[in-house]
């Protein structure tokens, strides 16, 4: 049987941080992986999450199964936080706990094909590397609009133009905040103009939140999402906590739909559940009760409001750095374009062959199309990765 197995295509950020753990250059840094680092060089726990596994473990009795939904106080503190609290569209969702943002996207994605086989799902151009992969397994074809123009700007007239022509059956996958990879978003009159084109042409918003409080903070970051909600009837949301909460290897997520009353949902939880029963039947608890914990203490949650403030302070910082070297060193329009990016990542303005020699030469890795984690930047090493980008620029 094995002997047919024809060689499957590689994740190409994995494999770049293969290389990266192959490379013995002592001053080597991976910027490759979406994962905030701290300036010495560790992803740490929250203070918040380590308090509520503390208090989770001096009184969690049992590991027994959980119901097919998930942990449900985790369900309600998502849709509270990312819909917001005391009604309104939240009175009209579901939440349902998945195997972190990607699981959210997938369930979702089978959602979409259960009701609408073979449906077409609109990405930006570029993407979030795993976008098109989980829609494509799960059915679903894919067409792309336009994110960003030749000077890395938001192209609003773009993205209008192409989503245009998004059918009353399509669905449409928009990053929330922050987006992966660009770093750039649309303004809020843009995002506005995107609410009114969902509702007159009635194709799906499907909301992808992965970097909520890491942008310009969390209410602001919710703001596209919580508008789109307030205008069409019909959205899905994928949520990560990976992020926002430093619990990526405990995959925590969750999928919630939007319907246009509460009697239209009524199969939703159902068909949720169906899904993820047939690819990894519920999802781990850990991650899930640790988010409740700290969402349903007002001291907790004060606690991870305030070291999430801290990330993303820093990531502003390490931007704002990177950008005032960038420009120290004769590229100020190079410094512009970084400078106005917000989020975990910054896309550099540099070809794939100037990525290359940036790996090369100056031991910084970041993916070949130019992004760079900005959250994984320690301090003392801005200089340096201003210093190659000028360098491999003026090569
Ligand atoms: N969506 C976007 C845009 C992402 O960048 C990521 C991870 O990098 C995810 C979803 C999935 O995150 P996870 O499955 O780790 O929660």
């Amino acid at each position: 049987m094995l002997e047919l197995l024809l060689p499957p295509p590689v994740d190409p950020l994995w494999d770049l941080t293969e290389a990266y753990g192959a490379d013995a250059r002592p001053e080597r840094l991976n910027l490759v992986l979406g994962v905030y680092r701290d300036d010495t060089g560790t992803t740490p726990v929250m203070a918040a999450v380590r308090e509520a596994e503390l208090r989770l473990a001096e009184r969690s009795a049992s590991k027994e199964y959980r119901g097919l939904s998930g942990n449900t106080a985790f369900n309600r503190a998502m849709l509270a936080m990312v819909l917001g609290e005391g009604g309104g569209a939240a009175d009209r969702a579901v939440a349902v706990q998945t195997v972190a943002g990607s699981g959210a996207l997938r369930l979702l994605a089978d959602l979409v094909c259960r009701t609408r086989p073979g449906a077409t799902v609109w990405i930006s151009d570029p993407a979030y590397v795993n976008h098109r992969p989980i829609l494509e397994a799960a059915g679903l074809a894919v067409r792309t609009y336009r994110w960003v123009d030749a000077e890395g700007r938001s192209d609003t007239a773009g993205l209008l133009q192409d989503l245009a022509q998004a059918q009353r059956d399509d669905v449409v996958l928009l990053q929330g905040c922050c987006h992966n990879p660009t770093g750039v978003d649309p303004s809020a009159r843009a995002w506005e103009e995107l609410a009114g084109l969902a509702a007159r042409n009635g194709w799906v918003p499907f909301v992808d939140l992965a970097y909520h409080g890491l942008g310009d903070g969390l209410e602001t970051d919710l703001a596209a999402t919580r508008l789109l909600a307030d205008r069409v009837p019909e959205m899905l949301v994928a949520v990560s906590c990976s992020k926002n909460f430093g619990l990526y290897s405990d995959r925590t997520g969750c999928a919630i739909v939007l319907g246009a009353s509460r009697a239209s949902l009524r199969h939703v939880e159902t068909a949720l559940q169906n899904a993820a029963r047939t690819l990894y039947s519920m999802p781990p608890e850990h991650g899930a009760a640790v988010v409740a914990a700290v969402l349903e203490d007002d001291g907790l949650r004060a606690l991870w409001r305030a070291e999430l403030d801290g990330m993303r302070a820093r990531i502003e910082a390490n931007r704002t750095g990177l950008a005032e070297q960038l420009a120290g060193l004769g590229r100020p329009a190079e410094a512009a374009v970084l400078a106005r990016q917000k989020g975990m990542f910054s896309m550099l303005p540099l070809t794939a062959p100037q990525m290359l020699r940036l790996r090369s030469r100056y031991a910084v890795y970041g993916t070949t199309a130019g992004r760079i984690n900005i959250a994984g930047l320690p301090a003392d090493r801005i200089a340096c990765v201003a210093r190659g980008v000028a360098g491999v620029l003026g090569e």
